[in-house]
């Protein structure tokens, strides 16, 4: 652990001096931790072990029960963090470097790194996409873009919901940046996302939404619809439009 701490150390001082964006995920507006200070991270890099959740189970009632968001975290998400690491180790994946760079040639390596890769990035994404008092909706330059591409951020929050709903099965929706520049929505299957070479929708994921049942089920049952329109009320904005300009 101590190894691959300094290797991440040493990978974030490599970006610093290439200019890349780098922030504190404590400096992000909205963000509330029961024990800072935290390692530095960037918004466009993942590791491979779990970052600690930036809030307290209950943070985000009543949209997620404790009791999910307990569960969903450290055992689902710890899983596929597990996974990841036990994956890495047979197939010889330096951890050292970017999760995002062995997705995006995912193809290349077993099922168990492109699920629980997947997984864990995906999660680790999700958790930092959300906060107690969401903002309702973005501002500046990220509506700006929202707007050109949707008509509306109405027209927008009605196309992301929907493939949240129709997403046939386990699997996520998404706001991302396609390969043209541009914001579009999609879904994906299991646990894929936008960074594969498998995916049909492709790109950089800005935001994404867990539709599996374990995301929801204890409070919401069968009712996928009632989970994702109250879900709106925790998107934490501000992280979105942060990634949205470090790209
Ligand atoms: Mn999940």
């Amino acid at each position: 652990m101590e190894g691959s701490n300094q290797s991440r150390r040493k990978f974030l001082g490599d970006t610093a001096k290439a200019g890349l964006a780098i922030t504190s995920l404590s400096t992000l507006p909205g963000f509330v931790s029961a024990n800072p200070p935290r390692e530095i991270i960037t918004p466009d890099f993942t590791g491979f072990t779990q970052e600690p959740l930036p809030y307290s189970y209950n943070s985000l009632e009543p949209v997620i029960d404790a009791q999910t968001m307990e569960l969903h975290y450290s055992k689902h998400a710890a899983g596929y963090a597990k996974n990841i690491q036990e994956a890495a180790a047979a197939e010889k994946i330096d951890t050292s470097k970017p999760l995002e760079d062995v997705l995006k040639k995912v193809s290349s390596y077993s099922a168990k790194v492109r699920n629980n890769g997947g997984g864990h990035y995906n999660h680790e994404l999700f958790w930092k996409s959300m906060k107690a008092s969401g903002e309702g909706k973005p501002s500046g330059k990220l509506l700006s873009a929202i707007e050109s591409a949707f008509g509306s951020f109405d027209g927008f929050k009605t196309k992301f919901s929907d493939a949240a709903k129709t997403r046939f099965g386990s699997g996520w929706a998404w706001l991302l940046v396609g390969s043209d520049k541009k914001l579009a929505v999609g879904s994906t299957p299991n646990q894929d996302n936008p960074l594969m070479d498998v995916s049909e929708v492709k790109g950089y994921p800005l935001l994404g939404l867990d539709v599996w049942e374990h995301a929801y089920y204890l409070k919401y049952q069968n009712k996928r619809p009632d989970y994702i329109e109250a879900w709106w009320k925790v998107v934490n904005w501000d992280f979105v439009q942060k990634r949205f300009e470090s790209i």
